[in-house]
C-alpha cells in the first residue's frame, strides 16, 4: 500500500511581485503531496493554491484526502483524471505519479513521455512586475539575456511609457503582455494600434473570461492573443479556438502535466500556438511544465526565479533559459 503525505511549506521571494489585480506577493506557500510505495521508492508533486478561485492549503489538503484510500491503493494518471476535478490538487498528485513512475521503472519523466532525446533548456520569458516606469527599466537591464520579457501593466497612463522605456534599451527583445482580463475591446483595439511600434508579439489574456466571445473575427495587426484566464482545460481549447491565437496552459489549471499534454496536442491539431505557464512556485512545480514546454511556441516559467529559497537540485535559470533540474522526473 502507498502512503500518502500533505503538507504545506513556504517558500519566499526574494523580490516582491506585483500585479494590477490583487495584493502584491511577499511569500508563496504551497502544498507538497508525497507518494511512497512499498519498496520506499518517493514521488513528489507541488499544488499551490490560487486566490483568484478560492483555493486555500486546506481545500487543497481536503481534496487529496477526499481520495486518499484510491491514492493508498495505488490510481494510474489516467484513474486520476476520473476521479478528481481539474485544478491544483490534481495537479500535485499528477506530479507525484509521474515522479514516482520515474523511480519505478527507471525511466525518466521524459522518456516516460514518449520523448526520443533528453529534455533541454528552454527559453524562457522574464516576468516584470509591475513598478514605476523608471523601476521596471532597471529592472529590464538585469536581464539582458532574456529575449522575451513579459511585462505586466497597470491599465494607467504610464502603460505605454513602459512599453517605449524598455523597448528602447531592449529593441531586440519580444515585449509580451499580460493584461489579466482587464480591458474592454475598444482598449484592446487601441493598444494594437500602437503597441506594434514597441517589440510587443503578444497579449495575454486581454478581455474578462465572459467577454471573450468579442474577440471573434478581431483584427490582432500581428500581435498574437492568448487566452489565460479563459484557458483551463481541453474543452476550453476547443470551445474558444474561434477567439485566440495561442492558448496558455498550466498544469496548475489542467490539474496536471497528464492532461496538460492532451490539451497541447489538441491545440496544435486545432493550428493554435501553445505558451506553457506556471505561477509563482517552486522548481517542483515548474519542471513538469518544463518537460511539457519542450514542444511549445512560448514558455513562461520564470515561477522559481523568484524564490530565494528554492529546492534543492532545481531548474536554474542561465542565458535567458530555464534548465531541467534533478529534483523531479528522475529515476
Ligand atoms: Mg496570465
Amino acid at each position: 500500500m502507498n502512503q500518502i503525505d500533505v503538507r504545506p511549506e513556504m517558500f519566499h521571494l526574494h523580490t516582491v511581485f506585483n500585479i494590477a489585480r490583487g495584493t502584491p506577493d511577499y511569500d508563496k506557500e504551497v502544498v507538497l503531496v508525497t507518494i511512497t510505495d512499498e519498496n520506499g521508492l518517493v514521488g513528489r508533486g507541488e499544488a499551490i493554491p490560487c486566490k483568484r478561485f478560492g483555493e486555500t492549503v486546506d481545500f487543497i489538503t481536503n481534496q487529496v484526502n477526499s481520495i486518499r484510500t484510491e491514492l493508498e491503493m495505488g490510481v494510474t494518471r489516467k484513474q486520476l483524471m476520473d476521479i478528481l476535478a481539474p485544478g491544483t490538487a490534481r495537479c500535485a498528485i499528477d506530479g507525484a505519479l509521474w515522479d514516482l513512475e520515474a523511480k519505478q521503472t527507471g525511466k525518466p519523466a521524459w522518456e516516460i513521455a514518449g520523448h526520443s532525446s533528453a529534455w533541454k533548456p528552454v527559453d524562457t520569458v522574464q516576468t516584470l512586475s509591475l513598478d514605476t516606469v523608471e523601476n521596471m527599466v532597471k529592472e529590464a537591464k538585469k536581464h539582458p539575456d532574456s529575449k522575451i520579457l513579459k511585462i505586466k501593466l497597470g491599465g494607467g497612463a504610464d502603460d505605454m511609457k513602459r512599453l517605449e522605456e524598455i523597448h528602447k534599451i531592449r529593441p531586440d527583445a519580444s515585449l509580451v503582455i499580460d493584461a489579466n482580463e482587464g480591458w474592454s475591446l475598444d482598449e484592446l483595439k487601441e493598444f494594437v494600434s500602437k503597441a506594434k511600434n514597441f517589440g510587443v508579439t503578444m497579449i495575454e489574456q486581454p478581455l474578462p473570461k465572459d467577454k471573450d466571445h468579442e474577440l471573434i473575427g478581431f483584427n490582432n495587426k500581428g500581435i498574437l492573443i492568448c487566452g489565460d484566464e479563459s484557458i483551463h482545460v481541453l474543452d476550453d481549447i476547443k470551445s474558444r479556438a474561434d477567439r485566440y491565437d495561442m492558448m496558455n496552459v498550466k498544469l496548475d489549471k489542467a490539474g496536471g502535466l497528464t492532461h496538460a499534454f492532451e490539451m497541447m496536442a489538441e491545440a496544435k491539431r486545432l493550428n493554435k500556438k501553445v505558451m506553457v505557464g506556471c505561477m509563482l512556485a517552486s522548481s517542483l512545480s515548474i519542471a513538469p511544465a518544463l518537460l511539457l514546454a519542450q514542444d511549445c511556441d512560448l514558455a513562461d516559467l520564470d515561477g522559481s526565479w523568484w524564490l530565494s529559497d528554492d529546492r534543492p537540485d532545481g531548474i536554474t535559470f542561465s542565458g535567458g533559459q530555464a534548465h531541467p533540474g534533478t529534483l523531479w522526473g528522475q529515476p
